[in-house]
C-alpha cells in the first residue's frame, strides 16, 4: 500500500499511562475504556490491544458493527445502544459480546430470545438512553442475568447537582437487582470522587488524552499528533494573497509551505488563520482558509523545510478546543479516514 502524505502519530505509552492514572483514580473499581466510533479516531483494535495488554478487561462501543471489527481482540465489549431487531442474529451468536439494553422493549427482545448475559443502562436523569429506575425496583429485570448494572452522567464535566443525585439513583438501585457489577462514571466522573466509581469506571476521551476537568490536568498525556507532508514550499510577495477568498495578505515577502491536511481530515474551517504546526520549540502558524485537503503555513522561521518534509500540527487537546470552539471530542472523533495511523 502507498503511504499517505498524512498520518497520525499516536503514542502507546502516553495511552497506557492515561489508562493507568485513570485506573488509579477508580480506587477499587475496576476500569474499562470506551472505544466506540472507532476508539474515538485513533483505530479501535490497536487501542483495545493496547490497553488488553496492559490489564483492561471491559470495552464499550455504540453498535454491533464496531463489535464486527473487534472480532479477533479477545476481549468482552458491551454494546451501548442495546439490540435493535436488525441486531439479534449478530448479538445471540456474539459470545464476546453483550447488549447494554436502554429500554423496555430491548428488555422484552432480549430475554424472549433467551439471550444470555446483558448489561441495562438506567436512566437516572440525562433522558438520553435507559429504563426507569422504578422499572428495575419493580423487578422487570428478575431472572435475567446482568452482569453490569449502569448509568451515565449528564454533566460531570460540571459542578451540578444533577451528579449527586444521580450517583445517589444508581446507589439505590445497589440490592434491588442481581447484577454483579454497577458503573456510572466516565472521564469526567472519575475526577468526581471515589463515591462514583462504583464497581467499573468507562472512561473514553481522557484516555486519548483530553482534559475534560481541571482535576485532570497535569495528569493526562496527548496521545494524538497529526502529521502532514509538505507538498511546496513557495515565496508569497508582498501584497498577493493565499487560499480560497485571499484572505490572508502577505505584509512582506513570506515563505509559505503548503500542507497536505484539510478539513475534510478533521482540521476544519475554524482552524483558518489560528492553527499552527510546531517544529521544536518554532511556531509555525497557520495562514489563510484551510481548504478540503490543503493548508497553508508560515515558515518564515523554518528556512530549511522543504517538499515532502514533515510538519507536526499542534494538537494540545484542551488547548485546541479553547482556540477553535470544538470540543475534545470533535477534535478526536472527526480525524478522518484517510490518516496512516502510526503507533510510536
Ligand atoms: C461515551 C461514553 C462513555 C465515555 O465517556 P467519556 O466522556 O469519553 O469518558 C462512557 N459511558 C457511556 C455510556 C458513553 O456513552
Amino acid at each position: 500500500m502507498i503511504a499517505s502524505p498524512l498520518r497520525l502519530r499516536l503514542d502507546r505509552d502516553a495511552l497506557v499511562a492515561n489508562w493507568h492514572t485513570l485506573a488509579a483514580m477508580s480506587g477499587t473499581a475496576a476500569c474499562g475504556a470506551a472505544v466506540k466510533a472507532n476508539g474515538y479516531g485513533l483505530g479501535a483494535p490497536e487501542v483495545v490491544r493496547h490497553l488488553a495488554e496492559a490489564g483492561c478487561r471491559d470495552f464499550f462501543v455504540a453498535t454491533w458493527r464496531e463489535v464486527l471489527a473487534l472480532a479477533d481482540a479477545g476481549v468482552a465489549v458491551s454494546v451501548l445502544h442495546g439490540v435493535r431487531e436488525d441486531d439479534m442474529a449478530v448479538a445471540l451468536e456474539s459470545p464476546h459480546a453483550r447488549p447494554v439494553l436502554n429500554s423496555v422493549q430491548q428488555v422484552r427482545r432480549w430475554r424472549d430470545a433467551g439471550g444470555g448475559a446483558c448489561d441495562v443502562m438506567v436512566d437516572t436523569g440525562m433522558n438520553r438512553l435507559g429504563i426507569r429506575p422504578e422499572d428495575v425496583a419493580a423487578g422487570l429485570l428478575a431472572g435475567m442475568q446482568v452482569e453490569t448494572l449502569m448509568s451515565h452522567l449528564a454533566c460531570a464535566d460540571d459542578e451540578s447537582p444533577l451528579n449527586a443525585q444521580q450517583r445517589d439513583s444508581l446507589a439505590a438501585l445497589r440490592d434491588r437487582t442481581q447484577a454483579r457489577r454497577m458503573s456510572l462514571a466516565n472521564s469526567a466522573g472519575i475526577a468526581l470522587g471515589p463515591d462514583y466509581a462504583f464497581d467499573l469506571t468507562r472512561p473514553g476521551v481522557a484516555l486519548y488524552g483530553a482534559v475534560p476537568v481541571p482535576a485532570l490536568a497535569g495528569r493526562i498525556r496527548q496521545v494524538v499528533t497529526p502529521e502532514a507532508q509538505i507538498l511546496q514550499r513557495r515565496l508569497v510577495p508582498a501584497g498577493a494573497g493565499v487560499g480560497y477568498n485571499l484572505t490572508w495578505t502577505a505584509t512582506a515577502d513570506t515563505e509559505v509551505a503548503i500542507v497536505n491536511l484539510g478539513y475534510a481530515d478533521g482540521y476544519l474551517r475554524c482552524f483558518s488563520g489560528k492553527g499552527r504546526a510546531m517544529l521544536d520549540d518554532r511556531v509555525l502558524p497557520v495562514i489563510g482558509r484551510v481548504s478540503m485537503d490543503l493548508t497553508a503555513i508560515d515558515v518564515r522561521a523554518a528556512p530549511d523545510l522543504v517538499e515532502g518534509d514533515w510538519l507536526a500540527m499542534d494538537y494540545d487537546l484542551a488547548a485546541t478546543a479553547a482556540l477553535t470552539g470544538l470540543s475534545q471530542y470533535e477534535l478526536l472523533t472527526g480525524l478522518g479516514a484517510r490518516y496512516d495511523r502510526i503507533w510510536v
